[in-house]
């Protein structure tokens, strides 16, 4: 059991300008699961591969068990990995394959079957002793990878996109396998993923990266309800969340903003629980708001916040609806690079308003609605920093 601990961590590539991991500060703690999340490119390997001491540091200080061990070997750091591109031996059986690194490291045959027996019930793959790789499922080939990795004990667990080459299905329920054996276990594990709902149901603390720089550090329902700035916003969450143009007008006791041509009053609460945006007033602010938290205005009469917006399209998927609606203001890109991929080179702002409506609403396309919004669940940033206007 271990901590791990990044001071500064910073690596640059030789003949590379830009480093790939800048200045990373995170600290993980005995037994927790830590997601590292981002964009591909962002640098989630290449920090993994530094704390496993596959990739030099080039800055910064790296403690296992508040030692610092930036210039341990691999293998002296007691660590196990998982990549993407596991490979079994498949002429071995599932108990060979798990029990091979015990056997290069010499222990006894005694020795090997009992800590095998003990890795293979956590993995609950005791009735798979035998077997082949061949004549495993996909999942259950990704559990014996697992096991050969954790059958050495090792105090800290990496795992760097595991179930990428898995098919949607296998990895939603992979997801919730390797959270409750971490969880059994209660050992130290970073894991990296590219994918935010992964990011979100497996670690108890998720660490958002983008260009190498750390954005936010923390546990998921913090991450999706208070997101340190406007590329967390936009990469966390699905549908992402809608940000927008506005203007913060008003006096210290009552605030408004206007969106395009509307003028949308904040209620008091909302603005007593915001200082911060007083300072803000007679500027240009981004707004946000999660598809989650607006509402078909004819089903709800909780919400008096409401802005009008014309429907473009609805996507009907039973449980519910998602309404891509025109506000009548231009939607602002969060910098998130897959969200540019979506809407194509040519257009750098995602094109519609997203809202996530009951599947009884009855709106419908090319209609003029109103649409109530949650504004206790209202998002604001500084166009300039794109940081949070918070507190
Ligand atoms: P991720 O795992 O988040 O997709 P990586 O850590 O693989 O990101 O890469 C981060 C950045 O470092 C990328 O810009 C990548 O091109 C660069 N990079 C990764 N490995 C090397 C390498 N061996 N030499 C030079 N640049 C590299
Ligand atoms: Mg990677």
């Amino acid at each position: 059991m271990a901590t791990v601990e990044l001071k500064g961590i910073t690596k640059t590539y030789s003949g590379n300008d830009v480093p790939s991991v800048d200045d990373l500060n995170v600290r993980i703690e005995d037994g927790e699961f830590v997601v590292l999340v981002g964009p591909s490119g962002c640098g989630k390997s290449t920090a993994l591969r530094m704390v496993a001491g596959l990739e030099s540091i080039s800055g910064g200080d790296l403690f296992i068990d508040e030692e610092r061990v930036n210039d341990v070997a691999p293998q002296q750091r007691d660590i196990a990995m998982v990549f993407q591109n596991y490979a079994l031996y498949p002429h071995m059986t599932v108990a060979k394959n798990m029990g091979y690194p015990l056997k290069v490291s010499g222990l006894s045959k005694d020795e090997i079957a009992r800590r095998v027996k003990e890795t293979a019930e956590v993995l609950q793959l005791d009735e798979f002793l035998d077997r082949k790789p061949g004549n495993l499922s996909g999942g259950q080939r990704q559990r014996v990878a697992m096991g050969r990795a954790l059958i050495r004990q090792p105090k800290v667990f990496l795992m760097d996109e595991p179930l990428s080459n898995l098919d949607a299905k296998l990895r939603v329920y992979m997801r919730s396998e390797i959270a409750a054996i971490q969880e059994r276990l209660g050992i130290t594990t970073i894991y990296v993923t590219h994918d935010q709902v992964e990011a979100m149901t497996m670690g108890d603390r998720v660490v958002v990266l983008k260009d190498g720089v750390l954005q936010q550090a923390d546990t998921p329902k913090e991450l999706y309800d208070h997101p340190a700035n406007m590329f967390v916003a936009g990469f966390i969450g699905s549908p992402a969340m809608n940000l927008f143009e506005s203007r913060l007008e008003g006096d210290g006791a009552s605030l408004r903003i206007v969106v395009g041509e509307q003028s949308v009053g904040l209620p008091d609460s909302v603005v007593a629980a915001r200082p911060a945006l007083a300072s803000h007033v007679g500027q240009r602010i981004i707004a946000g708001v999660r598809p989650d938290d607006c509402y078909d205005a004819k089903l709800s009469s909780e919400y008096p916040v409401r802005l009008n917006a014309r429907v473009l399209l609805l996507e009907s998927l039973g449980s519910e609806i998602v309404a891509h609606l025109d506000v009548g203001v231009g939607l602002v890109d969060s910098g998130d690079p897959d969200l540019q991929e979506l809407s194509g080179d040519a257009a750098d702002a995602p094109t519609a308003f997203l809202a996530r409506f009951s599947p009884h609403s009855r709106v419908e396309k090319g209609e003029d609605i109103a649409m109530a919004v949650d504004a206790d669940k209202l998002h604001f940033f500084d166009p300039a920093s794109g940081l949070a206007i918070r507190g």
